[in-house]
């Protein structure tokens, strides 16, 4: 069956990824029919919007979507394409698992763990205002829906992957209303799986745990802004962040992403690491129901990693994102 998924090539090392994973993905043999769009500051010179609806439509016309990272102006400017997207389409679950792949060299012998961070709310709502010209102030919104609705994909995930235990992290010693609200909601939907050990974490304190030992940790349950952080935190136990594959779910659409942004430094040398776009690209073919050609990619990755003779700058290597991903193609099953 062929499938539509619509392409956002992002911009920074975005189009070079995105595109080296688009051909890993062709050469499993899936049958997929690309609608290309383009969203970010390009768009914002061309039409005025770095988030053209055009993009939207595509993706709730297709469901899928696989993208690049889009870089965001900091302290001024437009706001996150990347915030938006997931706010139009609703896409409330970011799913980023994070594991040690052999070859990688790293201080951690087993990191094994799936991060489900809540993506629309939190202080990424972008309600700021200056009350006075030396002072600033945010909003931070968290409801009982978005709050139950992340506890409960992170419980049926665990539930239907065999997880041992899911982990809530907050701060809900100080902030006692908005991540105690949180932290009740997650208490509650985790009283339906009594099968999987329920536990939470001050937020810091977490942090520390993770460094120390992230082998006693499984299933991570966070707000957005605590989930962000963490997520590159535990990226950087298990290899950086050139490795870590991502997925924004929602109930009906899914947009499929690294979880690294878009490296201006390394835009357009050719060296970046293909290989977190390539994974979440295996992440959109298990969403697809094809899950063999997932599998393939990902044995694939696991073995160029374990042979490590291609490796692209970030992993000691010299190879280039083509190369890496003319490797990966190469090892696929023939
Ligand atoms: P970044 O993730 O782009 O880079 C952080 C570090 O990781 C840099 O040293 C970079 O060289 C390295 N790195 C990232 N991806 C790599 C890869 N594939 N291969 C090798 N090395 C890699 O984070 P940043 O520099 O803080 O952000 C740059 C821009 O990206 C900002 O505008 C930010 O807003 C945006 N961003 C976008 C997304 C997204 O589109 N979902 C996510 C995060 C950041």
């Amino acid at each position: 069956m062929s499938h539509r998924v619509t392409l956002i090539l992002g911009d920074g090392i975005g189009p070079e990824v995105v595109l080296a994973a688009k051909r890993v993905l062709e050469a499993t043999g899936a049958a997929i029919e690309w609608e290309q769009v383009q969203a970010g500051a390009e768009m914002l010179a061309r039409c005025g919007t770095p988030l053209p609806d055009e993009v939207v439509e595509s993706v709730r016309r297709t469901g899928v979507a696989l993208k690049g990272p889009v870089t965001t102006p900091v302290a001024s400017g437009f706001r996150s394409v990347n915030v938006g997207l997931r706010v139009a389409l609703d896409l409330y679950a970011n799913v980023r698992p994070v594991r040690t792949l052999p070859g990688v060299p790293g201080r951690y012998a087993r990191v094994d763990l799936v991060i489900f961070r809540e993506a629309t709310e939190d202080v990424y709502a972008g309600k700021e205002r200056w009350v006075d010209e030396d002072t600033a102030e945010t909003v931070k919104v968290i409801t009982r829906k978005g709050s139950e609705r992340i506890a409960r994909a992170a419980m049926e995930f665990a539930r239907r992957e065999g997880r041992r235990q899911v982990t809530c992290g907050h701060k809900a010693n100080i902030m006692k209303l908005t991540d105690g609200l949180f932290l009740d909601c997650a208490r509650q939907v985790a009283r339906d799986y009594p099968e999987i050990e329920f536990d939470d974490r001050i937020i810091d304190a977490l942090c520390m745990q993770l460094v120390m030992a992230p082998e006693s940790f499984d299933v991570l349950l966070l707000p957005n802004l605590y989930g962000d952080i963490v997520s590159d935190l535990a990226s950087g136990l298990a290899g950086g962040l050139g490795l870590a594959p991502g997925a924004n779910i929602g109930d009906e659409i899914a947009v499929f992403e690294p979880v690294h942004g878009s490296a201006p430094e390394l835009a357009g040398r050719g060296i970046a690491n293909p290989i977190a776009t390539i994974l979440s690209g295996a992440m959109m073919l298990r969403h697809l129901e094809e899950a063999e050609r997932a599998a393939a990619v990902e044995a694939a990755v696991t073995k160029v990693l374990a042979e490590g003779r291609v490796l692209t700058p970030d992993l000691g290597g010299n190879a280039t994102t083509d190369k890496m991903a003319d490797a990966i193609i190469a090892a696929l099953p023939t």
